[in-house]
């Protein structure tokens, strides 16, 4: 068998392609970035084509910046931004429409209808996910609706749709000419359109949406040997390898950080921060305002449910601190500026620029910045940045813990933000438990390489992943159960202020 598995990681802010060895370590990469379109307030667009050319190039670039060709890759696994919705013409691999992004917030009349007229519950009760913006299901309607002639494209089967996942793998299999159009059920799980139980699209589901079946890709395990089928010997990667396995990037992650029995759960510092606790094969519903999903699963093996907390609003708070305020000039130097005060001073920023999803589900809150004197600086509005993103995370684990009983020993910790000491040392101090970051800091794209790998047989178990593992860097809690307390109580009211704040249509 060929030595390395590859990984395409086709995240919200840019691709990367991945390769790794049989330990479980990076041997090349290769990432770049592609455009976020925002054309009104709220609104967040990709562009399909620019992903799939960006996916040609970062798989070439890495196989030859590691000297590696198609035949050293024993198979590659798929990542992606979930909810992402991409609608497109099977007859030539033209999209209809921009990709509509998970953080795009035009949907929310979708949305408010939705529970008003009571199909919220039904929606909860089959899919697991409260009716928001954030899921692919709005996004589809939205483009049957407002796209010229797609509802007809659609009725013919001239019209299919995917998250990023089912585009890159329907490209990579041979596009117009028998590219596979498929998903896995963990990205199925976000879209307001699978039963959580039968693993199947739901009809009743899909009336809501006004969405044809034949438009939706067949739904599959997220490790399997034959049903993603194989890249085509064109390009990007000249030669036929197995796809093995597809995931969503969160469940990669959990995947890669080796959550594999109920009860353990990983927290992932990106764009936004979603925490996910696997609760094995039994599905906990959350009444707490969390998310019930798949977490993935395995070939024939039982499907394995987790609870996840998703919030929308963490390492963006920090790019708008760069982008718009422009008080620092890269995200690191957050860090230093929040190093040039001793503490908040008084002051709380809730980043609800697209309203707050877990645990509170609100569209019609807005980011606010309290508890301001003339005595602040930009010391203290880096420092509530990052205070936030853990105070945030604070809400979700105080969810996690009532809706499952469990209680977190230690959270494990990846992505970009957990390069930021200050603030992971800030997050151990709000949770009053240890954080700890492992050695391979790329979870999510060795989750999809651990996916792909089981399938071929490259690596035999889950139990052979554990040992694979290994802790970086661990930060202690220092507060005074005191400061704990009280800090999280002032949280709590800055939140409230934020609430009711904007009208949904
Ligand atoms: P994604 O996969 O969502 O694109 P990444 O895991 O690549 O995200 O992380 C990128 C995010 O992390 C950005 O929002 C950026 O602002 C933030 N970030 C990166 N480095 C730091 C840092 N040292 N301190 C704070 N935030 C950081």
């Amino acid at each position: 068998m060929a030595d390395f598995i590859g990984a395409v990681d086709q995240g919200t802010t840019s691709t990367r392609f991945m390769i790794f060895d049989h330990g479980g370590n990076e041997v090349a990469r290769h990432q770049l970035e592609h455009e976020q379109i925002l054309p009104r307030s709220g609104w967040v667009e990709h562009d399909p084509v620019e992903i799939w050319e960006r996916t040609n190039s970062v798989m070439q670039n890495a196989l030859r910046y590691g000297g590696l060709s198609a035949s050293d890759l024993a198979a590659i696994g798929i990542t992606n931004q979930r909810e992402t919705a991409v609608v497109w013409d099977p007859r030539n691999g033209r999209p209809y429409y921009n990709a509509i992004v998970w953080q795009d917030t035009r949907t929310d009349a979708i949305a408010a209808n939705l529970e008003r007229t009571g199909r919220g519950d039904i929606i909860r009760r089959k899919a697991g996910l409260p009716p928001a913006t954030y899921f692919s299901g709005g996004k589809i309607q939205w483009i049957l609706e407002n796209v010229e002639g797609v509802r007809e494209a659609a009725e013919a089967g001239h019209a299919i749709f995917g998250n990023t996942d089912a585009w890159v793998l329907w490209n990579l299999t041979g596009g117009p000419d028998g590219g596979i159009h498929a998903t896995d059920v963990t990205n199925a799980s976000r879209t307001m359109l699978m039963d959580l139980e039968t693993l199947d699209w739901d009809d009743e589901l899909l009336s809501f949406f006004g969405i044809p079946r034949s438009m939706l890709p067949t739904i599959n395990p997220s490790s399997d040997a034959t049903a993603y089928g194989s890249t085509r010997t064109s390009r990007p990667l000249r030669g036929a390898v197995p796809i093995g396995g597809v995931l969503g990037d969160q469940q990669a992650a959990t995947v890669g950080q080796v959550c594999f029995a109920p009860g353990e759960a990983k927290n992932t510092y990106g764009t936004g921060n979603f925490l996910v606790l696997n609760t094995g094969t039994e599905l906990v519903r959350s009444e707490n305002g969390l998310l019930s999903t798949v977490a993935y699963k395995f070939g024939d093996e039982p499907v394995v449910y987790a609870l996840e907390g998703s919030i929308a609003v963490t390492g963006s708070a920090v790019q708008w601190l760069r982008d718009q305020l422009r008080i620092i000039k890269s995200a690191p130097e957050s860090e230093e500026l929040a190093r040039t005060v001793e503490d908040n001073g008084g002051t709380y920023f809730v980043p609800a620029f697209s309203g707050l999803f877990a645990p509170y589900w609100r569209s019609d809150a807005r980011g606010a910045v309290v508890g301001l004197s003339r005595y602040n600086s930009g010391g203290h509005l880096a420092r509530a940045t990052l205070e936030a993103i853990c105070y945030q995370s604070r809400d979700v684990v105080e969810a996690m813990e009532q809706d499952s009983g469990v209680h977190l020993d230690v959270l494990k910790v990846d992505g970009g933000v957990t390069s930021n000491d200050l603030c992971m040392q800030i997050q151990a101090d709000v949770l009053g438990v240890p954080v700890s970051r492992p050695v391979v800091a790329e979870t999510t794209a060795l989750g999809a390489a651990y996916a792909a790998g089981l399938a071929v047989g490259f690596w035999r178990d889950t139990d052979e992943l554990r040992t694979q593992w290994h802790e970086s860097k661990r930060w202690q809690p220092e507060w005074t159960e005191e400061q704990r307390r009280q800090g999280y109580a002032d949280w709590k009211r800055a939140v409230e202020r934020t609430l009711d704040w904007v009208r949904v249509p």
